[in-house]
């Protein structure tokens, strides 16, 4: 230790500025309350008001007084004026593409009716380039009066260009009649394993096809080409760090996407961490991923190790898989989306691979299927740190909730989806089923680790609303008083760790991310004033002061 000191005095002298080089940082923010993570949990009080960052990593947390020392020739000092930092906010499951192609689309999200649909898709296709298929999403038959499913008949007067609307949770479509017969289905068209074409009571499609059957017309719509796909990743990460996230897990990476992902990389135009779940539909991009091992590309910047698999539905469409029938629909149980032993054969090779397995599982018998097979396949490779993730755990058996600490499979959840499903959740499941319905505390309790998101464009990507639902189960309005099933909310300290440091144990970052220390990649949320000093309503409206990833500013609020 001595000497290193003496070699370092005697470099320091060799080089007359290298000592204030040295200690000079990129970046100092001081006045700030800086809430570290690294502390007890539950804390409500900043604990530190500086820290200055170099290169991509923190190098000063502490007092301003401090922090002074780290101020040189070129150093940014950042006078915060009571803005609160926090770890960087990830989205630990969420579509970034999809994010990115739906600005392109019809937005449908909140409209009243079907009827308010079809004025909007008209006014679409009175100006969509003739031929072309004219897109949507968001719609959601449950806001409306008349909670049944629409068809293309509501679609009248839409019939000059094939219409495509995707329903807000992504599991169904709703197709007009040209877009029915250019897919060429029919009466004789047979529903697809893991799928549902909606029929009437005479055996006629109604237009809306349920989770596997999307592929019938996905398979008809063109592909975006290379410059589109780096347009809508590019939008979508903008808008990403406008909102405060610093990362974000992607629940599905296609071939195209990871190459728009590096081509952004490339080009410095890949503003946050991604963290890739690769899309099992894409069976050569996997195998050549798994041939590879995990990956860190770009410094790390984009991380491969993971594959997305689905268990089942969505609860919206009946499409998660239930143990007992729907409580508003006898006789349906559900869908499995991939069989039992594909889904086990997909985690045997992740797990042989080095690969964690994410999969999408909603309904209790998805979330049991899920955790069975985890069990066993973890049990046969004798994998330890395997950090399995279930993705949504919406509605789960009692019983099986002590299996994710057991196991040690991360439940990643989205705070929004109770608040978006709890006027109608207990219509498809009843009251009974609901006891394991976003069970969050319950599950935190149990000892698993909560990994937050919002499953964007499912729901709104701001983290901010994220953070209210799980405070509050409410919605924005702040109904229903007291809280939806308030026993399973949790506290803002809870819910931020969720999704800071619940997202770096979900994607293996944890000795880099989710907390502020000295030697830890400089990911910043910086909001104008301190959540933990405002009541849960003031999340709605907080404002981003500013993002920092990887000790670069890449979101600044003008002011
Ligand atoms: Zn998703």
């Amino acid at each position: 230790m001595r000497r290193f000191l003496l070699a370092s005095l005697l470099l320091l002298a060799a080089f007359g500025c290298s000592r204030r080089d040295a200690n000079r940082a990129d970046i100092v923010l001081v006045n700030a309350r800086i809430h570290t993570l690294s502390g007890d949990i539950n804390h409500t009080e900043p604990d530190a008001t500086a820290l200055a960052v170099r290169g991509d990593e923190i190098v000063y947390v502490g007092g301003d007084d401090g922090a002074q020392a780290w101020v040189g020739e070129g150093t940014r000092r950042i006078d915060l004026a009571g803005a609160a930092v926090l770890p960087g906010l990830v989205d630990a499951h969420a579509h970034l593409a999809d994010l990115g192609h739906l600005l392109r689309e019809v937005s449908l999200f909140g409209t009243p009716s079907s009827e308010d649909v079809r004025r909007l898709v008209m006014a679409a296709v009175a100006s969509a380039p003739a031929g072309t298929w004219v897109r949507g999403r968001g719609w959601d038959q449950n806001d409306w009066a008349e909670k049944a499913f629409p068809g293309w008949r509501d679609l009248a007067g839409t019939e000059s260009h094939p219409v495509v609307l995707e329903r807000v949770d992504g599991h169904a479509y709703w197709l007009n009649q040209t877009a029915l017969s250019a897919c060429g289905i029919t009466r004789d068209t047979r529903d697809p394993a893991g799928g549902r074409i909606v029929r009437d009571a005479s055996g006629e499609p109604t237009g809306i096809l349920v989770d596997e059957a999307q592929e019938l017309v996905e398979t008809q719509l063109p592909e975006p080409g290379p410059a589109e796909m780096d347009t809508s990743l590019a939008r979508a990460t903008r808008e990403c760090v406008r909102l405060g996230l610093t990362g974000v897990h992607d629940a599905g990476t296609t071939r195209a996407e990871l190459d728009a992902l590096r081509r952004l990389a490339e080009a410095g135009r890949l503003p946050i961490n991604v963290y890739v779940m690769l899309d099992s539909d894409e069976p050569g991009l996997v195998s050549e991923q798994f041939a590879r091992g995990p990956a860190e590309e770009f410094g790390g910047r984009i991380v491969i190790r993971a594959l997305k698999l689905r268990a089942d539905g969505a609860l919206g469409s009946r499409g998660a898989a239930l143990l007992a029938d729907y409580s508003d629909d006898a006789g349906n149980r559900g869908l499995d989306v991939d069989a039992a032993d594909s889904l086990f054969a997909g985690t045997q090779a992740a797990l042989r691979h080095g690969f964690q397995v994410a999969t999408h599982a909603i309904g209790d018998r998805g979330n049991r299927t899920i955790l069975d097979l985890y069990e066993r396949a973890l049990a046969e490779a004798n994998a330890r740190n395997a950090r399995l993730r279930v993705e949504h755990c919406q509605v789960l058996s009692p019983d099986d909730i002590p299996r994710f600490a057991a196991l040690g499979v991360v439940a990643s959840m989205q705070p929004t989806h109770a608040t978006s499903d709890m006027p109608w959740a207990e219509t498809r499941v009843g009251p009974e089923r609901l006891a394991g319905a976003y069970a969050w505390r319950t599950l935190m309790q149990s000892g698993a680790t909560l990994a937050f998101g919002s499953d964007f464009p499912v729901e709104s990507a701001n983290p901010l609303l994220g953070l209210y639902a799980a405070v509050t189960r409410q919605d924005a309005a702040g109904n229903p008083e007291g809280g939806w099933r308030a026993a399973e909310a949790l506290t803002l300290d809870e819910a931020v760790r969720a999704f800071t440091q619940g997202s770096a144990w979900a994607a293996f970052d944890e000795a880099r991310g989710g907390t502020i220390a000295i030697g830890r990649r400089a990911d910043l949320t910086i909001l104008e004033r301190d959540p933990y000093q405002l009541p849960a309503s003031a999340l709605l409206d907080l404002r981003v002061r500013a993002t920092v990833v990887r000790g670069a500013v890449v979101y600044e609020a003008t002011r």
